[in-house]
């Protein structure tokens, strides 16, 4: 008989576990709470001009291994345009603008050359800059210690970017230009407060491997058009459901294993295995308090606080940069995409500005966002100053991704649980990633295999 597999979440993460046990042989029904799949990665379609916009503009790495198999088999991983070798566009007030261009060289020399031609930085703050870059070569990162690898993941989990990069004698303008934006773009937090063991995670992973690791890539169509349709195809061609305005109200088991689901509307559904791909507060409610005592990791879930995202599309009478994405160094806002090279074809002049680690400007109402948006823009943007602003459109994400200060690591769940049909996915879990899009495919597929092989454990072999 097909084996049932319920999977409760239609973001990246359950959608990923979906297709995996679909392919497994699995009748899949996946249950998303909101009248969309993607959760925190998806597309709508603005009215007024017809553009895709994105709940937030999304970067691929070349390293997103699993992300790109992910893709393949959903066909669409031709979608995602990246660079041929990572080039980074920067804007200053007051000063020229300046690219870091690492050429396709093999790791670390990339981007040793790529910051020896980086015209935003003195000799003084490359000369520090290399000396992390020089133990880039083994694809690990010196801790605090000075040369022991960071195989002593531990130990970075015990400090804050900024104390790991005061100890390796990171220069204040190295930190302005470079680290403190690459931290806060890819952590989503501030490097005063976020653990040192996800910047490490992140430079091992970008620049630690060959050049095309570190290359940056955009999907050329809106989210949902690269995954959420594909997967929920995919899934529904083996026999399986997807089902949107679903919301799971608990998880119910019999002290050995899970034996089904609540609905909110009281529907009562049962499966042979199970996956919770929700966010971790989520989690925490839906699962009894019988089961969560009696791990020490899902004791923990009411630990974990997120950080929000703040996006602010705005349509132009004009193009204000001819990059894809430039950087304002020093400033609120911190990325400009130009969307309109890489995903609406035709007269639109639709820009995507983005402010991560957004605790401060979440709460803001649109209007002094729109101004603070405009004075960052015209600051650095001269093509900025003068161009007629037709429309705004702003997305808060509260909850973009968790937080992790130092000592998180040990608070992340993998995929098991103590009842052995029900497994956990989601960016937040256990994947030795930052939470990331990389992170949610791989706890997807991590959870996927967990359920297979317990049902059968000669797959294991
Ligand atoms: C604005 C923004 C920008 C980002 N930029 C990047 C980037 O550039 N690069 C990158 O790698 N990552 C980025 N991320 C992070 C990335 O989007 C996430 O890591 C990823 O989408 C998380 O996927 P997930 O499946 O783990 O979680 P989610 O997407 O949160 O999926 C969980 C799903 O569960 C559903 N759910 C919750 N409770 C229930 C319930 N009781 N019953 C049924 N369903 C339920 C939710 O509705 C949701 O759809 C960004 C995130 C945001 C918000």
């Amino acid at each position: 008989m097909t084996p049932r597999a319920i999977v409760i979440g239609g973001g990246l993460a359950g959608l990923a576990a979906g297709v995996a046990l679909a392919d497994a042989g699995w009748r899949v029904t996946v249950l998303e709470r909101g009248g969309a799949l993607g959760g925190r990665a998806r597309s709508f379609t603005d009215p007024a001009s017809g553009d895709v916009v994105d709940n937030g503009q999304h970067v691929f790495l070349g390293a997103y291994t699993q992300t790109l198999r992910f893709l393949k088999r959903l066909g669409t991983d031709h979608l995602i345009r990246f660079q041929p070798q990572l080039t980074v566009a920067f804007a200053e007030a007051g000063r020229r603008p300046a690219v870091l261009r690492c050429p396709s060289w093999p790791a670390p020399w990339s981007l040793a050359a790529g910051l020896c031609g980086f015209g935003a930085l003195s000799w003084g703050d490359k000369l520090a800059m290399l000396r992390v870059v020089r133990h880039l070569r083994t694809g690990t990162v010196p801790s605090s210690t000075g040369d022991s690898p960071c195989s002593a993941d531990d130990h970075l989990d015990q400090m804050t970017v900024a104390q790991w990069l005061a100890t390796l004698g990171q220069t204040p303008r190295s930190r302005q230009v470079f680290w403190d934006p690459l931290t806060i773009a890819a952590l989503n937090d501030d490097p005063e407060h976020t653990s040192a063991l996800g910047l490490a995670t992140v430079l091992a992973r970008m620049f630690g491997q060959g050049s095309s690791a570190a290359r940056l890539g955009l999907a050329t169509v809106g989210l949902s058009d690269l995954y959420t349709r594909p997967a929920a195809r995919i899934i529904e061609q083996a026999g399986g459901t997807v089902r949107v305005n679903t919301a799971v109200a608990a998880a119910d088991g019999d002290g050995a294993r899970a034996t089904g689901l609540r609905l909110a509307g009281g529907e009562r559904l049962t499966a042979d295995a199970y996956v919770i791909a929700t966010p971790p507060h989520e989690l925490a409610r839906l699962l009894p308090s019988s089961l969560t005592s009696r791990d020490p990791t899902l004791a923990g879930l009411s630990r974990f606080t997120a950080s929000p995202i703040v996006s602010i599309n705005l349509w132009l009478d004009r193009l204000i940069t001819d990059q894809t994405f430039v950087g304002l160094i020093g400033r609120r806002v911190q990325w400009v995409f130009n969307r309109s090279q890489v995903v609406t074809a035709g007269p639109s002049t639709h820009v995507a500005l983005v402010i991560s680690a957004a605790a401060a400007y979440v709460g803001q109402s649109n209007e002094p966002l729109v101004a603070l948006a405009r004075e960052d823009l015209e600051a650095c943007l001269p093509a900025a100053r003068g161009a007629r602003w037709l429309k705004t459109q702003i997305v808060r994400e509260h909850a973009a991704t968790i937080r992790t200060p130092p000592g998180s690591q040990a608070w992340r769940p993998g995929p098991r649980t103590p009842w052995p049909n029900l497994s956990l996915a989601g960016d937040w879990t256990a994947t030795g990633l930052p939470a990331t899009i990389e992170s949610a495919v791989a706890s997807g597929a991590a959870a996927a295999l967990q359920i297979a092989c317990t049902s059968n454990p000669a797959a294991l072999a």
